[in-house]
């Protein structure tokens, strides 16, 4: 608090990478007062050039806390085509039914009802609410269309949710390490991240109850089943015992869940939303992982007060998700194309998670290890001893393939040795490829 005084005063100023240093005495008003009247000098008999406009003196400590480069770098990566990346998580665009959406989006656009093109309810467009509520009670989510908004993607749910509930300083919990564009949203909030360890079966019960009576966070975010990046999926026990404590002490529950119908091994998980009979589950989903990311297509189920806020807050950012693509999706799922989609997806994911997972098995130098997820995107590797991932990275950039190295997951310290490798995104040959090319990278730095 002290400094954010000083720097509410103009007395210091932090910078994301230079810390923080002693600026000019003057305040931050004064220094507006005085870029004011270097305008007004404009106006004198003689003209004195216009200074270049110091854009550093209006920036929010909000926009500061933003500064987010992994999540950059992943994001511009996109698109550079001589590259193997296992960083994005994404599914494979071989798979995307474009065929489906071409049809769908004539029959869309000739129906000649402008209604699909017109701004739209902020809750969504009802029938897709619809759909995603009856497709929802066949997952054990019972649900109704009232209970369902639909957002631009489900990082859009984090955002509002860090809207309607944290002030700076507020305390939140998650499991360590997560995913880093939710720590991205709710660091930018000026929320104080308290991290619960995670093991085989999820985040560490045992130890969130100290945490939750100590602290009394606002919210505990937690992505149950083939959490990103580790790939772990929670026991029903700590399930149960998650909710038991969620109740006990009266702290809602964010189950953030993209993954859970991309099961390779046995059948779909029942998700915290499921199991929850006191309505303290915030469940959000989206389209991206088991469609395509493109749409922009997510949704939230919570309770009407909830969505009422989070309502609010959407009109503040985008009034509505796109009408055009919500019609179209709905179109898709009501010829029953949605569960089609995912059966095929699920076999092309398993085929390339054995890919990826035998290729290591026969290439990896010693000391390397990875889990092997029983669904989701990722492998989640620990590098052998003594290496970092940061150095790894820049040896692997020579050879044209990239990942995520683990300490972007983190919210402490920590994951410096790990590396996070999407298997979703690339077909069986380039996976291939590109475990050969990282092996290799991570070889050439033993021998060094
Ligand atoms: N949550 C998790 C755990 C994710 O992995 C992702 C995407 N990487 C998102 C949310 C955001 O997904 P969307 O495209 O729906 O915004």
């Amino acid at each position: 608090n002290a400094y954010h005084e000083l720097e509410a005063d103009g007395l210091i100023q932090s910078h994301v990478g230079k810390g923080t240093i002693v600026s000019s005495s003057l305040s931050s008003t004064d220094r507006f007062f005085d870029h004011l009247s270097g305008i007004e000098d404009n106006y004198g008999l003689l003209p004195t050039p216009v200074q270049p406009m110091s854009w550093q003196n209006f920036y929010s400590r909000q926009s500061e806390r933003m500064y987010n480069p992994v999540l950059a770098s992943i994001l511009t990566e996109i698109g550079e085509e001589d590259q193997i990346s296992f960083a994005l998580g994404s599914p494979a665009g071989e798979y995307f039914p474009l065929e489906e959406f071409s049809q769908i989006g004539q029959q869309v656009i000739s129906s000649g009802n402008w209604q699909a093109f017109e701004y739209g309810p902020t809750m969504g467009h009802y029938p897709l609410r619809e759909y995603i509520a009856t497709w929802l009670a066949q997952r054990g989510i019972h649900t109704q269309a009232e209970r369902v908004m639909i957002l631009s993607g489900s990082q859009q749910g984090l955002d509002l949710l860090a809207k309607v509930f944290l002030e700076p300083g507020d305390y939140i919990v998650m499991e360590e390490p997560s995913f880093l564009g939710a720590i991205g949203v709710f660091k930018a909030a000026g929320a104080r991240i308290l991290t619960v360890p995670m093991d085989q079966e999820g985040l560490r019960t045992d130890l969130l109850e100290q945490i939750l009576a100590r602290h009394r966070p606002k919210f505990i975010y937690t992505l149950p089943t083939f959490q990103n990046p580790s790939g772990h999926k929670m026991s029903l026990s700590r399930r149960q015992e998650l909710l038991r404590l969620a109740y006990q002490y009266h702290i809602p529950i964010v189950e953030d869940d993209p993954y859970s119908e991309l099961y390779y091994e046995g059948k779909l998980s029942p998700s915290l939303k499921s199991l929850d009979e006191h309505e303290h589950v915030i469940y959000l989903g989206t389209f991206s992982k088991i469609l395509f990311p493109g749409l922009r297509l997510g949704w939230c189920v919570a309770p009407p007060s909830v969505l009422e806020h989070l309502t609010l807050a959407k009109q503040h950012v985008d009034l509505h998700t796109s009408t055009t693509t919500q019609w179209m999706m709905t179109e898709f799922c009501q010829q029953g194309l949605l569960d089609q989609h995912l059966i095929k997806v699920r076999n092309h994911y398993r085929i390339q998670r054995d890919t990826m997972v035998s290729a290591l098995t026969k290439l990896a130098p010693s000391g390397l290890t990875w889990s092997v997820p029983e669904g989701g995107y990722y492998l989640w590797c620990e590098l052998p001893p003594g290496m970092k991932a940061a150095t790894l990275l820049t040896k692997a950039a020579e050879k044209k393939i990239t990942f995520v190295p683990g300490n972007a997951f983190f919210i402490n310290p920590g994951g410096t040795d790990r590396i996070r490798l999407c298997f979703s995104r690339h077909p069986e040959a380039t996976i291939l490829e590109g475990i050969r090319r990282l092996c290799e990278a991570i070889t050439e730095i033993l021998i060094q």
